[in-house]
């Protein structure tokens, strides 16, 4: 038994993921195990591999690894590249920094675009680079789609219209471990070829599952690619997939987890769960503005539904900060990463949220502000309550198929 007393009440964790599971789905993973070559499971199985197609907007295959996101980022690279091959990226924050360094040892050949960390990837990003390319040494575009580091969100469908506009074959990548089920992602429309997702953020699972959705150029591609693979290896698991099974044991429980999450996206409908992602998002950058504070995404076009990263006045401490929420209200902020650890810290709005759920979160922000002496104006918390209840019900509901 620990010492510290107990707290009442719950913990209120709002980094951008891990985020809270609902009920339901931890309710649906409280089962007995069951054999994974069985028909039992091969019925889940099913279930699962088709639900998840609906969630990227994909006709394709959707493969469900046992591993967290950064799992998924080695299956992209490794099964449609070979070693030496160039691919372009673009900093938007840490996350994209990570992918970069993993394409670094995996031996493949990184060109970065920087940022200041503060805007995400557009069309005009890469058009440049693109058209530049005659010989084609560009062998794959990585994105980030929802940079979780700064709040930024990456606008995929121009970065597709900026490699047909240079008439460039790279494969097209994108990373939307923190966009998946938190604002649209079209896989097939927008021609993506490997789209990485995972568990934790806005699927409502807990961490353990990536997803990789892939199209028949990225799916030729692992045809030829040399890098070296094994466990990730797509096609051992999609010649398995096509029955249902896995080549290897699958996360059973966290599979009873991801049916049940499927369910409740599609009976709240997934134009309404990126609406109400928006709308939590809006509410919560109406309230950082009202307190006089800055928010690092600095242009509109780009902010990111998910989460929402806020700089700190000159001279005080983001994670000095955070602390003192913590150990006063219970709820965990997002640190800030890398370049702007200690300078900002991260709101997380993604996933099983609501308009309650953020006010009080936005709540302990602002009495934190009090707390930690950090200079803000009152009244983030009026705005955002204004702003959620002027818009309450009149919207109009895209009607749940
Ligand atoms: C969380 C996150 C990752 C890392 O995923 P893990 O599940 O921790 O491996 C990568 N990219 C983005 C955009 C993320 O938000």
């Amino acid at each position: 038994m620990s010492n510290e007393p107990r707290r009442a009440g719950r913990h209120f964790l709002q980094i951008p993921g891990p985020t809270p599971v609902p009920e339901r789905v931890l309710s649906a993973m409280s089962r007995q195990m069951l054999d994974h070559r069985g028909l039992e499971f091969q019925k889940l199985g099913k279930r699962v591999l088709q639900g998840v197609k609906g969630l990227f907007k994909t006709a394709h295959h959707v493969i469900i690894y046992p591993s967290s996101g950064t799992g998924a980022w080695e299956a992209a690279l490794t099964n449609t590249l070979s070693p030496g091959d160039k691919v372009l990226m673009c900093e938007t924050g840490q996350f994209a920094v990570l992918w970069a360094g993993m394409a670094q040892k995996l031996g493949l050949v990184p060109d970065v675009l920087p940022t200041d960390w503060r805007v995400a990837a557009d069309g005009n990003t890469f058009e440049a680079k693109l058209r530049a390319d005659k010989a084609h040494e560009i062998k794959a575009i990585c994105v980030v789609h929802n940079e979780t580091s700064t709040g930024c969100r990456s606008r995929i469908d121009e970065i597709r219209k900026a490699l047909d506009a240079a008439n460039h074959p790279a494969l097209l990548m994108v990373d939307t471990i923190s966009s998946l089920a938190c604002t649209d992602l079209r896989h097939d429309e927008w021609g993506i070829d490997v789209t990485v997702s995972g568990s934790q953020k806005g699927m409502m699972l807990p961490p353990g599952l990536s997803f990789t959705a892939i199209s028949d150029k990225a799916l030729a591609a692992s045809k030829t690619a040399k890098l070296k693979r094994s466990y990730f290896s797509w096609d051992d698991m999609l010649a398995n997939n096509a029955n249902g099974f896995f080549p290897y044991t699958p996360a059973t429980g966290l599979l009873y987890g991801l049916a049940e999450a499927i369910d409740m996206i599609n009976e709240e409908g997934l134009e309404n769960v990126f609406t109400r992602h928006e709308r939590l998002a809006e509410a919560t950058r109406r309230a950082v503005r009202a307190w006089g504070l800055e928010i690092q995404c600095r242009d509109p076009k780009f902010y990111s539904p998910a989460v929402t990263t806020v700089i700190m006045p000159e001279g005080h401490n983001a994670d000095a900060y955070r602390k003192i929420v913590l150990d006063n209200f219970n709820m965990s902020l997002g640190t800030g990463l890398n370049k702007i650890a200690g300078k900002a810290f991260r709101i997380g709005h993604l996933g099983d949220t609501n308009e309650l759920t953020v006010m009080g979160a936005l709540t302990g922000v602002e009495m934190g502000f009090e707390l930690a002496g950090v200079p803000y104006k009152k009244g983030g918390v009026q705005a955002a309550m204004s702003y959620l209840a002027e818009t309450a019900r009149t919207r109009e509901l895209v009607a749940a198929e």
